[in-house]
């Protein structure tokens, strides 16, 4: 969701809305846009239990691009019980390109002296594998990039690897495209994060996403019952249907425009 850019009427109740002055949400074709009265809101929390009241860790990756197998992690940021944060930089041995680090703002030289990653990935694989023994939910935003990432990185690096298909992950990005559908047009981080009214001070700093994705798995379940009240292993299940409908969704579009096409059973991990 965001501000409309062009002035429109109210989808639900006909008010003129000035540009800037309320809500956009939809799709290309599909815009609706809403005055802020009227504007799209999450539910309220409930006093339902779930997996939300237990212990949740979260991982975020910041890297050299996009491709999750071919490009490297230069920093992590592993945030486990409350007053426990691994964060480290990552010297990936390649260069970082410009325009990643315009987005993360981690140049070669703040790598220069960081550990190689076959030091720095094997704690935070050893950290995952902990969770896996420990059966303690990880907060991933968009999990087949970062968590294929760093299994490419554990091939590449020849270092041992948690159990993946043990591991519980709880993907803010596709549980909200399970609830809204993609209705709600464009769902970065940011995005969903101000829906549920998450707060992210310093995006694509890999703390500050982790830390926000974590607030927002939370405020998923504790305002959708049916999400924060599902068993986690169901969970997986769930989401991977999730994702699922939302690769096909993607791909009859990317289809007719002749984009890439998403791998249907590529949730969390992508082959
Ligand atoms: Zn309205």
């Amino acid at each position: 969701m965001r501000p409309n850019r062009f002035d429109g009427f109210c989808d639900a109740c006909s008010v003129h809305v000035a540009a800037g002055g309320g809500a956009l949400t939809g799709l290309p074709g599909q815009w609706r846009t809403w005055c802020l009265a009227c504007s799209p809101q999450p539910p309220e929390r409930g006093a339902h239990d779930g997996w939300h009241r237990l212990p949740l860790a979260s991982l975020d990756l910041e890297t050299t691009g996009v491709d999750p197998h071919g490009d490297r992690v230069v920093s992590y940021a592993l945030l486990d019980e409350p007053g426990f944060e691994i964060t480290g930089l990552v010297n990936p041995g390649v260069p970082i390109p410009a325009a990643a680090a315009a987005v993360h703002g981690i140049t070669d030289a703040m790598v220069a002296a960081a550990p190689p990653p076959a030091d720095a990935l094997a704690v935070v694989l050893d950290w995952v594998d902990t969770l896996v023994q420990r059966r303690v939910g990880l907060v991933v935003f968009n999990a087949c990039y970062d968590l294929t990432m760093l299994r490419a990185e554990a091939v590449r690096h020849s270092l041992p690897q948690p159990d993946w298909d043990r591991l519980l992950v709880v993907d803010p990005y596709v549980v909200d495209w399970g609830i809204e559908r993609g209705q709600l047009g464009q769902r970065r981080l940011v995005d969903v994060a101000a829906y549920y009214g998450v707060s992210v001070d310093g995006a694509h700093d890999a703390t500050v996403d982790a830390r926000a994705a974590r607030e927002v798995a939370v405020e998923l379940a504790a305002r959708h019952a049916e999400v924060g009240g599902t068993p986690l292993e169901d969970l997986m299940t769930h989401q991977r249907a999730w994702y699922a409908d939302r690769a096909a969704d993607w791909n009859s579009y990317a289809r007719r425009v002749g984009r890439e096409l998403d791998d249907p059973d590529g949730w969390p991990l992508t082959g």
